[in-house]
């Protein structure tokens, strides 16, 4: 089994201070929270930016311009963008979309597939699909790929097969949205057979899932995503003050499990992602 890759998914676009007042939103207390994770074990960070005074769900270039500078000035964690906007307003929404693959990111998100996603229709057309992973491959920026349901792996292998995606293809299983796969270990083994053969995964569980999903994957080889964009507490009742009581919980209970835990030079190994100088915590 290889080393176990933390990823902090640190505010996404939709949980809010009124549900949780450690919800970061400015860039720096974005950072900030990055860098707590960070040095509690986590190796990657997948950041969304947010309106600095109201958290409504942003997408400006200068919000995320300045959530990588602050990290690449103090770390050597893994930087993880989002590309999953939408209702972007501008000529060509779809090249809108992959702006934050022009940062200079270790990893963008890449939704392989559409589904219905709470409330509205999480759009991911193919030909969509196909543009964003050819452009992250001409500027060398590995697609973390979001797989909600079965046929999105089967989506992603095709991408593979087309040469589309820099070897290792790096998953992210996406447990419990409503309404893709559910949060249960069925769902975890329907969606794992179908990767693609050498295919590094993370996990990641909604809610109270997160904990269980997350033991899942650590006991099954693969990786785990903790975080505010998934989950907001610890415990029934109890929020989090800190993303990084997530990283803490899941460093803990992999060490109780026996899996090693790697650093951010290891888990750029297990990426195939260039190295960077690591910096000291
Ligand atoms: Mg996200």
């Amino acid at each position: 089994m290889d080393k176990l890759i933390i990823t902090a998914a640190l505010c996404g676009s939709v949980p809010t201070r009124q549900q949780n007042p450690h919800v970061p939103y400015s860039p720096q207390e974005i950072a900030e929270e990055a860098l707590r994770c960070w040095r509690a074990g986590a190796s990657v960070v997948h950041v969304h930016v947010r309106d600095p005074q109201s958290g409504a769900p942003a997408f400006e270039r200068h919000l995320f311009a300045e959530v990588v500078e602050r990290l690449r000035a103090e770390s050597d964690v893994i930087i993880n963008l989002t590309t999953s906007a939408f209702n972007l307003e501008a000529d060509d929404p779809g090249q809108a979309r992959l702006m934050p693959v022009d940062l200079g990111p270790d990893l963008c998100s890449l939704d392989v597939g559409s589904l219905n996603f709470r409330g509205r229709v999480f759009s991911n057309p193919p030909d969509w699909v196909e543009r964003a992973a050819a452009y992250m491959l001409e500027k060398g920026v590995k697609p973390e790929m979001e797989a909600f349901e079965v046929g999105h792996v089967v989506q992603a292998s095709d991408l593979v097969a087309k040469g589309l995606i820099a070897s290792p293809p790096w998953f992210q299983l996406c447990l419990g949205i409503a309404w893709g796969a559910p949060a249960d270990l069925d769902s975890l083994l329907a969606l794992k057979a179908r990767l693609p053969v050498g295919a590094q995964w993370s996990v990641l569980g909604t809610g109270a899932s997160q904990l269980p999903l997350t033991t899942h994957a650590m006991l099954m080889g693969g990786h785990v995503r903790v975080g505010f964009e998934d989950n907001l507490y610890l415990s029934r009742g109890v929020k989090a003050d800190s993303n990084a009581r997530f990283v803490e919980r899941a460093v803990a209970l992999a060490g109780l499990l026996q899996r090693p835990v790697a650093s951010c030079a290891e888990a750029r190994q297990i990426l195939g992602l260039p190295g960077r100088e690591p910096q000291r915590a």
